[in-house]
């Protein structure tokens, strides 16, 4: 069970030497309605990376808790990092496990305002060696099938699938009685410090009354074995495309 921050410098040595791949799970500490934890998008990316250190030799790092939150920054609980900082965290942390020698890093991420961090972040970390960054934007990459098959509102922030999700994972965390269904529509892209609680009522964007804990397990199961197949896949040296 390679978990990074419990080994000793001898034991990962040893156990580093029977991997290539380390898995860097980025999240972030934000309101998600009245109903959600704020570390959801800790706690469902953090029970990923928990199975992948139990079922491979992979590498697992502590989760980075905090991203890039500007749109919920004034909600109770939310911490943002400003991108700059993100942008340097991400960086220092993806060299420093190429330092230490791994060829992959699997960037599990939980939360949307990190991603093009995670991209730029890579872009500079790769640079001069052979590793690769797989940035695994999870809500979005694993389980896509499922997904379709049996969320009945589209995707959202605090909504039916991350409701579910955290519903299936840590059901002791979720208040139901305290789910409003919040969807504010626009064709556009309106930014606005001011005016981010009328954009995100309650840090609500979709349908968490429809959650439910099963379609969260079909969800989280499926994400599971398609992020192990993903980790396997690169322990073998081979990159996830096809041509
Ligand atoms: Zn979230």
């Amino acid at each position: 069970m390679p978990r990074w921050s419990e080994l000793t410098q001898a034991s990962f040595e040893r156990e580093a030497r029977e991997t290539k791949v380390a898995v860097m799970v980025t999240c972030s500490i934000e309101a998600h309605g009245n109903h959600l934890p704020l570390g959801t998008d800790m706690i469902l990316p953090s029970f990923l990376a928990e199975k992948v250190a139990q079922r491979t030799k992979a590498m697992v790092l502590p989760p980075i808790p905090f991203g890039e939150s500007w749109s919920f920054d004034v909600f109770k609980g939310t911490v943002s990092l400003r991108p700059e900082t993100l942008l340097m965290v991400y960086r220092d942390v993806m060299k420093a496990v190429f330092r230490q020698g791994f060829k992959f890093i699997v960037a599990l991420n939980g939360h949307g305002g990190n991603s093009t961090l995670l991209r730029q972040a890579a872009e500079e970390a790769t640079e001069g060696h052979d590793g690769a960054v797989i940035i695994v934007n999870w809500w979005d990459d694993l389980a896509k099938s499922v997904r379709a098959e049996i969320l009945e509102t589209p995707d959202g922030h605090a909504g039916e699938d991350e409701t579910s999700e955290v519903l299936a994972v840590r059901p002791d965390l979720v208040d139901m009685k305290a789910a409003k269904d919040a969807r504010v529509r626009t064709s556009f892209r309106i930014v606005s410090a001011s005016r981010r609680e009328e954009l995100l009522p309650r840090g609500i964007y979709g349908e968490p009354q429809s959650a439910t804990a099963e379609k969260g397990k079909a969800i989280m199961e499926r994400a599971e074995e398609e992020l192990i197949q993903l980790v396997e896949q690169l322990e073998q040296g081979k990159l996830p495309i096809s041509r």
